[in-house]
Order: structure tokens, then C-alpha cells, then sequence
């Protein structure tokens, strides 16, 4: 089986990116994918400068090259995850004005101004404390900037925090997780099922079930697959999960973008026989 695209990629143009666009590309190419978004980070004044040092020209002119490459087989999907705080809200629209890009993550990779990575953010809080207060920075977020496509993994605050029982229980957080979701569905934006999740064993996706499932119930219909590979081998990696699950929870759709314009493929669409598994068939 093929997968259709995977919309949550990074290559080494973000400080953590491990492959280059052209191995991202070929492993794309060689998984049959028809389509591939490059998603790199910038976030800035991230504890961690180089996160926010891509060159977009470089960037930009380097992914059209790739294009001319694998015309007709391939599209790449020119996007960016940004990791949103409000302090730098001008810059972002600034970037975001002054690139074509196709498809935009709002993702939130600080809170208050604290790193998760380094832990600052979870000193002094307890962890219920700590998960309230990422939603009601998330909550901020949607209320104030608006020139974002999806929301990215809308839970990943668990990944960090150092606490053995990593559960976040939607029915904790159910008032501002509710608030959140119709805020996105209500401005026209989608969010996405990140997998990376299952890649660092935490037995999810990103957002986990329940709060895909409440997403749906309010009337969500946008919405994007992605892995979040660093790495190339990561390219799709869970999406026969996130297919199955999709269609358990009575989606029909999934999302693609073009100028920040979103699209609805029929799911089935999203794995599909290659031409080989044709043939075998035949
Ligand atoms: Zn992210
Ligand atoms: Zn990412």
C-alpha cells in the first residue's frame, strides 16, 4: 500500500532536522507519495536560537528546484510550522506576508516564554497546574492570530514535564479544550493528527483520541495528516493507524493544501494500491 502525502515534515533547515530535502524527497518518491509538505520550524526567540535562522529565499528556491525535479510525480507543498507566542505575533505576520507559502502550522512549542524542552516552564507548577495553563497560552493563541491553517499537536505538552504517568485526561480540560476547538472550527481553520506520538512510545496520537473525537462532534472537517519526521525514514510512519482510526471515528475526508487554500480528498484516497500491487492483482 501507498500512502497519499504526509503534511508534517522537517528538513535540516530546522536546528533539528536530520535529513536533507533531497532524502526526504526520495524516500517520498520512493514510498509513491503524490504529495509532501515541508513544514520547517521557526520559532522565534526560542530558548534555542537555531530555530529560528532558516534563510526562506534559500529555502523557497531550493524546494522549487526540487519541484522541476519531480514534476508531474511529485508536489511539493511549500509550508512552515510556527511555533506561535504572542510577544513576536508581528514578526510572524511579517514572514508570513512575505512568503508564498501553501500550507501553515501554528504550533506551541513555548508558553509563557518557558521552554518545555529545558523543563522551565514546569518549575513551581504541578502537572494538572502546568497542562491548564499550555491550553490557556493555546487559548490566547487562537483568539489573537488567525493567519494559521491547522493547529499543531495539540497536546504535546505530555512529551515533556519528566512525569512518569504521562496521561493528560481530556475530561480534566474538557471547558477549555471545547473553547479551543470551536475557536478553530468557528475561524475556518482545521488542526491535524500528528503520529510522532507513537515514534516516542507514547501509545497516541497528537491530539489523542478524545480530543480528535470531540473535535469531530463539534463539527471539525479540516484536517491534515502528518508524522513530523525529522528524519527520513519517519515519513508516514503510524499512517495506517491514523487511517483506521480517521475512519472509525467517521471521517471521510482528510485535508491537503494549495496557497493556503484547503481541499477535501475522500479518505479512501489517502492509501491507495501501488501500481505494482496493481498488476499483482490483475
Ligand atoms: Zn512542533
Ligand atoms: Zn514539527
Amino acid at each position: 500500500m501507498s500512502y497519499y502525502g504526509d503534511y508534517h515534515t522537517h528538513t535540516n533547515y530546522s536546528g533539528d532536522g536530520k535529513s536533507s530535502m533531497e532524502q526526504m524527497l526520495r524516500q517520498a518518491l520512493s514510498l509513491g507519495l503524490k504529495e509532501l509538505a515541508f513544514t520547517d520550524h521557526v520559532d522565534y526567540d526560542y530558548a534555542d536560537p537555531a530555530f529560528e535562522k532558516i534563510d526562506f529565499d534559500k529555502y523557497y528556491h531550493h524546494l522549487q528546484a526540487l519541484q522541476e525535479t519531480c514534476y508531474q510525480r511529485l508536489q511539493l507543498v511549500f509550508g512552515v510550522e510556527i511555533g506561535y507566542q504572542p510577544h513576536v505575533h508581528n514578526k510572524i505576520e511579517q514572514l508570513l506576508q512575505h512568503y508564498p507559502f501553501d500550507f501553515v502550522i501554528c504550533s506551541m512549542h513555548m508558553a509563557d516564554q518557558l521552554d518545555f524542552y529545558t523543563g522551565d516552564f514546569f518549575l513551581g507548577k504541578g502537572q494538572q497546574q502546568a497542562y491548564l495553563r499550555y491550553f490557556e497560552n493555546i487559548l490566547q493563541c487562537v483568539n489573537r492570530f488567525h493567519n494559521y491553517d491547522v493547529f499543531g499537536h495539540l497536546d504535546f505538552i505530555i512529551r515533556y514535564g519528566g512525569y512518569e504517568d504521562k496521561v493528560l485526561s481530556y475530561l480534566d480540560y474538557s471547558d477549555i479544550i471545547d473553547t479551543i476547538l470551536i475557536n478553530i472550527i468557528h475561524n475556518g481553520h482545521g488542526i491535524e493528527i500528528n503520529t510522532s506520538g507513537y515514534r516516542y512510545g507514547l501509545q497516541q496520537f497528537h491530539p489523542q483520541a478524545d480530543i480528535l473525537k470531540r473535535y469531530r462532534e463539534l463539527g471539525g472537517e479540516l484536517i491534515t495528516i502528518g508524522s513530523d519526521a525529522h528524519y527520513y525514514a519517519d515519513i508516514c510512519s503510524h499512517f495506517d493507524l491514523a487511517y483506521e482510526h480517521m475512519n472509525k471515528l467517521g471521517w471521510r475526508y482528510f485535508t491537503i493544501y494549495k496557497n493556503r487554500k484547503p481541499r477535501q480528498l475522500p479518505l479512501h484516497k489517502l492509501k491507495y494500491a501501488s501500481p505494482e500491487e496493481y498488476r499483482d492483482r490483475a
